[in-house]
């Protein structure tokens, strides 16, 4: 028999864990949020349903609560950082293994994560809860600029951008309050209306990295720490991923051990983490947020299987279903990465150019498009969706970084 997993809103654009579920031994009953297309066929899939977890949680849960009584669930699992609460929730109420609705709301929320962060001693950046209808520049004095104006509870980079004085800050917090606003009356994510405050920090100029790691009672297993390179802003957008990240072993022991510390003070115990996080000029990390699901919905199961062996979706669903985790070994194999196909403009999307080109490219395993031709594309910080993923595997860094340079050169975006 295999195990019952509910996935919650899965983008349906990303194979990974639908092609992970068959060798966990995991059938799934995928939710997927309303008016999302779903194309046939995808593996391991046995039903389909379209429920609103937003704008109607407490339908959502009788539905599943309905299924489960006559089907039980092994699992209720979700890769969609603003699903998290809704399926901490669901575990709960089916009884099934999740980290708790407590954990859930506090990975939700910036400003309670900064605070437990510093209150388990680690290194954050200064920060302040902005009111935006006060005095904005006497919220922020003893922080020191430039400062990196974001929602509390924001996904994706959404209106997410740095103040060099104050008359950015005042542009920064307007920002955020308009995609605040925007996102609120967005119906898909009416459950944001949970929080919508400003957050103002402290720019950390440094390289950035992400973490991937496994959490259970017993600790925190890291897999695969990831390069992001080192954006300046204003605005930042995700654009690159190298896993392994080019580390001396002193710092990513550093790294390892802040991401561990963090996990305990917030109480992440059970599956996957992404953990976001900058370096000082002598090497100290300073964490940025920990998401209490896996990366990139998914994207960073491939980033790890490629560069380190380990079935990270597997595991993970693994523990979800039967409580236990197989050994997490990571080897160092080969260099893996994600190159996001950058908005660079706005319109009406039409496609990629070069697409073709690039799945030639030996170094290329996958490209991605994940935009629909006919969506309407705002001006960045907006957001309204990534382009394209595009997934390679590499001997070396340096071999990757050349593979960049030519996708640079190689394929982008065209408007209708
Ligand atoms: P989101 O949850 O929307 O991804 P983040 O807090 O992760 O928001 O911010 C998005 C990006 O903005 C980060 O990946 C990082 O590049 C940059 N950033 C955010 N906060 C800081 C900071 N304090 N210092 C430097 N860069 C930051
Ligand atoms: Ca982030």
């Amino acid at each position: 028999m295999r195990h019952r997993v509910a996935l919650v809103a899965q983008n349906p654009g990303l194979p990974f864990a639908f092609e992970a579920a068959g060798p966990a031994g995991c059938r799934l009953t995928l939710i997927v949020l309303p008016g999302v297309a779903v194309p046939a066929g995808l593996p391991n899939v046995e039903t389909v349903v379209e429920l609103d977890i937003f704008g109607d949680p407490d339908g959502a849960h009788a539905w599943l609560a309905g299924q489960h009584a006559s089907q039980p669930f092994d699992a209720v699992i979700t890769l969609y950082e603003a699903a998290v609460p809704f399926t901490a929730e669901a575990t709960a109420r089916l009884g099934l293994r999740g980290i708790s609705r407590e954990v859930a709301a506090i990975c939700r929320d910036k400003y309670r994560q900064r605070d437990a962060m510093r209150a388990a001693g680690l290194d954050v950046p200064g920060y302040r809860l902005i009111d935006p209808v006060a005095d904005i520049g006497g919220q922020v004095t003893g922080l020191n600029f430039p400062l990196v104006v974001k929602p509390v509870n924001g996904l994706a980079s959404q209106g997410v951008s740095r103040a060099d004085n104050l008359a950015d800050l005042k542009a920064a917090v307007d920002l955020v309050q308009f995609i605040n606003a925007e996102r609120l009356a967005s119906y898909a994510d009416a459950s944001q209306a949970e929080r919508t405050g400003v957050l103002a920090e402290e720019f950390i100029d440094g390289p950035e990295y992400c973490v991937e790691a496994v959490a259970s009672p017993q600790g925190t297993t890291v897999l695969a720490i990831t390069d992001k390179g080192n954006l300046q802003g204003p605005y930042f957008e995700e654009r690159t991923f190298i896993t392994p990240a080019p580390l001396d072993p002193g710092t990513a022991a550093r790294i390892i051990d802040a991401v561990g510390a963090a996990h305990r003070q917030i109480g992440i115990d059970f599956g996957a983490s992404h953990t976001e996080l900058r370096l000082r000029a002598d090497g100290a990390p300073v964490l940025l947020e920990i998401a209490a699901r896996m990366g990139g919905s998914g994207t960073v199961h491939y980033l790890v299987e490629e560069a380190t062996g380990v079935d990270f979706l597997g595991a993970v669903l693994q523990q979800a279903t039967r409580g236990t985790l197989p050994a997490l070994e990571p080897a160092s194999q080969r260099f893996a990465a994600d190159w996001i196909v950058p908005v660079t403009g706005h319109g009406l999307y039409a496609g990629l150019t070069g697409a073709d080109e690039v799945r030639r490219h030996p170094a290329t395993r996958m490209v991605l498009e994940l935009m629909r031709p006919g969506t309407e594309v705002p001006e960045w910080p907006r957001f309204v969706g990534y382009p394209a993923f595009v997934l390679s595997s590499h001997p070396s860094y340096r071999d990757c970084q050349d593979y960049h340079a030519w996708l640079e050169d190689t394929i982008r975006i065209t408007w209708a």
